[in-house]
This record gives structure tokens, sequence and C-alpha cells, in this order.
């Protein structure tokens, strides 16, 4: 546990020190970039594509053109938080400590990180740092910024933390908001909201009442993504950071079990399936809307990264025979899955990349799987001059960037 000594002394740095605040004023350093990452579970191209032909992501759109996208490599039966301690520490998911949903009979939780995350790494650097609603990262750790804490947060009737929605007041077994005062401030100003999106309803809630559960359900969906749209808002208006991370996980709940899949596909139940074929694009839809209101805050200096952990696709026979059938279900609990993610082959389900910039090239396109979640922390710490640690295994995406050489010459 040599990250738990490091976190505990960026802690006590924050904590107890005063010139940690005035640290840039003495220093007098060049202007820092302002990077903004954006975290979707489980955006998936496949679903992604059609949208933009027919104009309904004119946000997303937006971004490609100013900038650089492609796939990005994931790792092996890739889930949420598998994916995101990698990107977090660009490191593997047995050398980070957090290898599942499920790690040794706990949650996955941060005190389970065997790696310094990004976050911990820029503080320590005097890069001020905002995260919200961001995947695994529950209870919140100290920052020289804010963190609130978003999928696999405890609390009333989520006491597992699994894919499932306490309001802000609920939460416990662990902090959810740093610094803490910033909790009550934002019960006053946002309101009591959802810290994550709703767990999908079981089989038994499902059977003779499925169109009123699927509807209420996308309505709650609906709630709560509006609910994190004024969050992010707020933060981005009140608190702006030089680097700030925010997360999305409604899109990925919902393809597990709405994913507009055909009747010869794996699972097809048509008094499912049939009644809101519109549910799982329809979320890139509301998302692209988040995305114009994030924007908003964004100017010619700021970098923004739009990051998937993963995609998601309609099950196979082939591969659920060779596969455990509870391989998942401590993800899905009792919902009829017809889609997941967590494929052997992790290359099967890439997760997708996105980013733009002040030097950062215009409609270019990553082939292949040459970008890597590993390569997200190197390249973020590479914006802000910091040395690549030791133990990352990714790379700084250079071929991103109009001129990498000059880039790599300030490093
Ligand atoms: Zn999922």
């Amino acid at each position: 546990m040599v990250f738990n000594k490091v976190s505990k002394l960026v802690a006590a740095a924050l904590l107890s020190t005063p010139c940690f605040l005035f640290a840039q004023e003495s220093i007098a350093p060049k202007p820092k970039p302002h990077v903004l990452v954006i975290s979707v579970n489980g955006m998936e191209m496949d679903v992604l594509r059609p949208l933009l032909l027919e104009g309904k992501l004119p946000n997303l759109m937006s971004v490609i053109k100013r900038g650089v996208y492609g796939k990005l490599r994931t790792v092996s039966a890739p889930n949420c938080p598998r994916v995101f301690s990698t990107i977090f520490t660009s490191t593997s998911p047995e050398e980070d400590g957090v290898t599942g949903f499920i790690v040794g009979g706990v949650t996955a939780n941060t005190n389970m990180l065997k790696e310094e995350p990004i976050w911990s790494i820029l503080s320590k650097n005097h890069v001020t740092v905002g995260m919200a609603n961001v995947p695994a990262t529950f209870p919140v750790m100290p920052v020289d910024g804010y963190m609130v804490s978003g999928m696999l947060t405890r609390g009333k009737n989520c006491e597992d933390g699994v894919l499932c929605a306490p309001k802000l007041s609920e939460t416990f077994g662990g902090d959810s908001v740093y610094p803490a005062p910033l909790k009550t401030e934002l019960i006053k100003n946002v309101g009591d909201y959802y810290v994550d999106c709703e767990r999908m309803p079981g089989a038994q809630d499902l059977a003779g009442h499925e169109s009123e559960v699927i509807n209420a359900w996308l309505q709650k969906v609906d709630l709560i993504r509006s609910q994190q749209t004024k969050l992010f808002d707020y933060l981005l208006s009140n608190h702006p950071k030089d680097f700030t991370w925010l997360g999305q996980s409604c899109e990925d709940r919902t393809g597990h079990w709405l994913y507009p899949i055909a009747p010869y596909n794996a699972g097809y139940n048509p008094k499912i399936n049939a009644v809101r074929e519109d549910a799982f694009p329809s979320q890139y839809i509301a998302f692209d809307k988040v995305l114009g209101s994030i924007l908003k805050h964004v100017d010619d200096n700021t970098y923004v990264f739009i990051v998937s952990d993963h995609g998601i696709k309609p099950l196979r026979e082939f591969e659920d025979m060779n596969m455990p059938m509870n391989m998942h279900m401590d993800h899905e609990k009792t919902t009829p899955v017809i889609a997941k993610h967590d494929f052997a082959d992790g290359d099967e389900v890439p997760g997708s990349f996105f980013a733009m910039g002040p030097d950062i090239k215009h409609d270019d396109r990553l082939m292949g799987l040459e970008a890597s979640v590993y390569d997200i922390a190197p390249t973020i710490l590479h914006l802000y001059g910091i040395q690549q640690p030791s133990q990352m295994h990714g790379h700084v995406l250079t071929q991103i960037f109009e001129t990498s050489e000059k880039n790599l010459a300030q490093k």
C-alpha cells in the first residue's frame, strides 16, 4: 500500500500548509493549460455513427471536426472499475489492485488502489483538480481542488454501492465529497441529486409490467442526467480548475438491457426489446446535450478529451457458452441482459476517444487501436510538463498534436 502513504502526504500538505495555496504565485510559472475530460461509460461507436450521420449529435460532431477521434484500446474482460482504474494509473488492473466490481468480496473502492492515480500526481504538481461523478472514485481523496464521487458510491438503498443511485445526502461508508463543506454547498445550490444512474430493474419487476417499468426507468434516467448537468454547470461556473473530469454512466446501463437488437440476437424478448428501440440511441442524443452545456465553459486554450472505458455489443451465443453465466452477474444482478462488454477479448469492445485543443490536429482520425486507455494519464501529464512516473505503461499520444516534436521538447 505504497500509494496510501503518498495519499496521506498529499492530505497533510493540503491541510497544514497555507504556502501550498501560494506556491503558484511565488514560483510564477507560465499559465497552465486547462484540461477537461468527459468520460462516458460504454460509449459504442456502432450506435454513435448513424446518429452522427443523421446530425443528431451536433456537439460531438463539432468536437470531431475540431479535433482527433478514434477507437481506444481497452483491457481484457473490460468493466467500469477495472478500466477506469487503469485510466487513472496507467497500470494494469492486477497492478493497481482494482480488478473488477468486487475484489476479494469487497466493492471496488479507492482504498484498494496500489498505484498513484492521476488526480494525486496533478495535485502534488500544483495543478488544481476538479472531479465529479467519475466512476470508482469513492471514497473521495484529498486533492488540490474538489472531488465528488460517482458510480460505486455507497449509500441508502445502495449498501453495496454497485449500480444504484443514492442521493448525495444519503451516501455513507466513506466521504463522497472533498472538501466536506462542498457537500452542503452542492445540496443547497444544485439540489440533493442522485450520485449515480439508476439500478436496472430485475426480471421480477419487469414481468407483466414491461412497458410501464421501462418507461418509468427511462424517465428516472432523464431526471438523473438533468441533475448531473446542473451539477457540472455549477462546478464549472463556480469552481473552475486547471484539470476537470466529469463522468456519465447512464448510457452503458441502458445499453445492457435496452440495446436495439433484432429478433435473431441472443436474449431477444419482444415484450422488452420492442418497447423502446430508441432507448439506447436516445441516451447519446441526451449526452450530446450535456456535452453542449459543458462546452459552453470551454475556451480556445482548453484541451477537451472525451473518453470511454469500453464499448458495448449484443450478446453472442458462441462466447456465452464458454463463459460461466454468473461472470457478470455482479454487474447486472437479475436484469435480462442482452448486451455486454466483459468479453474475454477486450479488442472486440474498444472504447472511444475524442480530443480537441490548442495544438491538437483538426478533423483527424486515429486508425486501428493505436491509442489505449493506458495512454490517457501520460498524455494529460505531458500537457502539464509532468514527467511520466516509471510505473505507467502508456505513452504520450504525440500523434494527436500538430507539432509533436515541439511538444515533446517542452517536456
Ligand atoms: Zn456495463
